[in-house]
């Protein structure tokens, strides 16, 4: 198809879709990023900055994203499709489990592999066990050395060539032979990789730091450069493939994160019960928050209906931010014990469909 086709074919599903935008330019890119690394060092913190809306929620605590979350850039020159993925963990449960498959599916589907690590400390065997995985796989990988803004000057150079080491091609025979002593010179097994920038004359890492913001407009021209040619496959408006149920459900998940201690957080799952908009333009929202044991349903309630109270209210600011409408949150808390451990809830839990 010639280029002046091309434009008249997408001016007419425009017109069509009367959504009147510029249509996308014939050299326009797109595809699905995964973003993937070890519990904690910022994916999620990452790919809203990159997306510049709040698809995923974040927290100090690992383990906060339990399934692939999708978060769109549309840009003039093109669409980029961030798949926020779990943590890379061993899995115990059935949660686990789901949220490894998660990772999984974000591999197979992607074009282009963002692995994203904690620059401001050295990389462990977490890590390489990241690094080995997707080495594995044929499509390009860059690396993000995120956190760059908790790290020490003194530090950068051993830990920005400790960091890099683990997507060049060395890193793929195991995490041993990043430490180990130079050989004699000369020594055939030892000769120097090529570092991968110079294979594809272009970079392959980058230091980033998601809350401040650092260098994401390099991450994103570098991302760009590894995109194939394609068509936008979402409207420009569009941030995410997550209703907006399931995301107030996520606010409240939260809160709950970041009010509750220990065990429990991590045994917590949200569910919306009922989403009535009422005339007053305000949208009632009830939603269930389940625990795994009777004692962990009082902490989670509180002295006196305190706890609760207080996840409702920080919760519903984010809901009512994001829908653009007043909110009147009800939250409800039961248990469903050892949920956790079983597949079948697990499914219902993690899909929104409960
Ligand atoms: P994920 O588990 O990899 O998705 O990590 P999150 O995005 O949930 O972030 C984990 C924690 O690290 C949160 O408390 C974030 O605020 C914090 N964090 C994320 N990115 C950065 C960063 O670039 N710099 C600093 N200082 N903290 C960050
Ligand atoms: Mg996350």
């Amino acid at each position: 198809m010639s280029e002046h086709q091309h434009d008249d074919t997408e001016r007419l599903i425009a017109d069509f879709l009367g959504t009147g935008e510029e249509p996308a330019p014939a050299d326009h890119r797109s595809g699905y990023v995964a973003v993937v690394g070890k519990p904690n060092v910022g994916k999620s913190t990452l790919v809203n900055a990159l997306v510049g809306h709040k698809v995923a929620i974040t927290s100090p605590k690992p383990q906060t994203t339990r399934r692939r979350i999708l978060g769109i850039l549309t840009r003039p020159d093109a669409q980029m499709l961030f798949l926020d993925t779990p943590g890379v963990h061993e899995p115990q449960q059935a949660l686990q489990r789901y949220m490894m498959r998660e990772v999984e599916a974000a591999l197979k589907d992607c074009d282009v592999v963002l692995f994203v690590t904690d620059v401001s400390r050295l990389p462990n065997d977490e890590d390489r066990r990241v690094a080995e995985r997707i080495a594995r796989l044929s499509q390009p990988r860059l690396l993000a050395m995120n956190k760059a803004d908790l790290l020490d000057p003194r530090d950068v150079v051993e830990h920005v060539a400790a960091h890099e080491a683990l997507i060049a091609p060395t890193s793929q025979t195991g995490g041993e032979a990043m430490g180990r002593a130079p050989e004699a010179p000369g020594a055939e097994t030892q000769q120097p990789v090529e570092p991968v920038s110079s294979i594809f004359n272009a970079r392959f890492s980058m230091l980033t730091s998601g809350t401040r913001g650092d260098n994401l407009d390099r991450l994103l021209s570098m991302l760009l450069a590894t995109l194939p040619y394609g068509p936008r496959y979402f409207p420009p408006g569009q941030t995410t493939d997550q209703n907006e149920r399931f995301l107030a459900a996520e606010f409240v998940r939260e809160q709950a994160l970041r009010f509750l201690e220990q065990e429990v957080p991590h045994g917590i799952a949200v569910t919306i019960e009922d989403w009535q908009p009422r005339p007053n333009g305000i949208i009632y929202i009830a939603a269930t928050v389940y625990v795994e044991r009777e004692s962990q349903k009082g902490i989670l309630i509180g002295k006196g209906g305190e706890m609760l109270k207080r996840i409702g209210a920080n919760a519903r600011k984010e809901i009512e931010r994001e829908l653009g409408a007043r909110v009147y949150l009800e939250l409800w808390a039961k248990v469903r014990r050892g949920w956790r451990r079983d597949d079948a809830l697990v499914a219902r839990f993690l899909e929104g469909s409960a």
